[in-house]
């Protein structure tokens, strides 16, 4: 399955360069390969805090999304809700939402754009070239870079590839064949970061997920870092670990044990 999409996607690249009509067939003969093999993406997460009935809790949410569009783990502290799919998700945090529950989550991954890394295409390779290649392929392109050595400013034959927002983006890594070269997809090095929340402080999510109260950077109390009032001359303290530090300081221990 996998092979014959690769193959297609430089067979339908190649009859682009002979007629239209073609090139329309191939591309729609690529979508429907390509709806065959796409997987629905699991959601992320969702963490809720301040439970006190677990059990009727979890029973209202079988009743807005069904038993089969979730699983739901209790701990000491907390609740963990895995919805199975996209829908399920949405309509569980628009639930959450009006109970004003405190809970975290995460960005869904069909939200995200990808950044990829394509290797082996000849540095004379354009990106506009690149870019219609995928397009045909059914990836919303953004922007293609070619990546120059450091020092002498050679094309490399390497070249970061941006795509919009979109669930077929996975799909890239299928991809062993781009205007007829053998290629390679890679995800790009990441710098290991933890985000850290700037409603609440806490590692791991961010503000944008975050229904937790707020908790002050500077001064710990629960209202928003911009309300805060703490003069200058004041020491700080940590949300997190009640030193005189700021939440953000990278030296904190909760930050330096993560
Ligand atoms: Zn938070
Ligand atoms: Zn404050
Ligand atoms: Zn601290």
């Amino acid at each position: 399955m996998i092979n014959n999409i690769s193959s297609k996607a430089t067979i339908s690249s190649t009859r682009i360069q002979s007629t239209s009509s073609d090139s329309v067939l191939s591309t729609s003969d690529l979508h429907n390969k390509k709806k065959q093999v796409k997987k629905t993406p699991l959601s992320p997460p969702i963490i809720v805090c301040g439970i006190k009935d677990f059990v009727s809790v979890r029973a209202e949410l079988i009743d807005i999304v069904g038993n089969e569009n979730l699983s739901v783990k209790a701990s000491k502290n907390s609740l963990k809700i895995q919805p199975s799919n996209p829908n399920a998700y949405r309509a569980i945090i628009h639930f959450l939402k009006d109970a004003e529950a405190e809970f975290h989550t995460y960005q869904m991954k069909e939200d995200k754009a990808l950044r990829i890394v394509l290797r082996n295409l000849y540095p004379t390779t354009t990106p506009i070239e690149i870019k219609t290649v995928l397009e045909v392929s059914g990836f919303s392109v953004s922007s293609v870079t070619n990546v120059l050595s450091k020092i002498a400013k050679i094309k490399l034959p390497l070249f970061f590839v941006d795509l919009e927002p979109a669930g077929i983006n996975n799909n890239i890594f299928e991809l062993n064949y781009l205007l007829n070269r053998k290629i390679k997809i890679e995800e790009p090095y990441k710098q290991r970061t933890i985000v850290q929340c700037q409603n609440c402080q806490e590692y791991g999510h961010s503000k944008a997920y975050c229904s937790y109260p707020s908790r002050c950077v500077r001064c710990a109390s629960q209202h928003l870092t911009s309300t805060c009032t703490k003069p200058r001359d004041t020491p700080a303290k940590c949300a997190l670990c009640n030193d005189d530090h700021p939440a953000n300081y990278r030296g904190c221990q909760i930050h330096t044990n993560l």
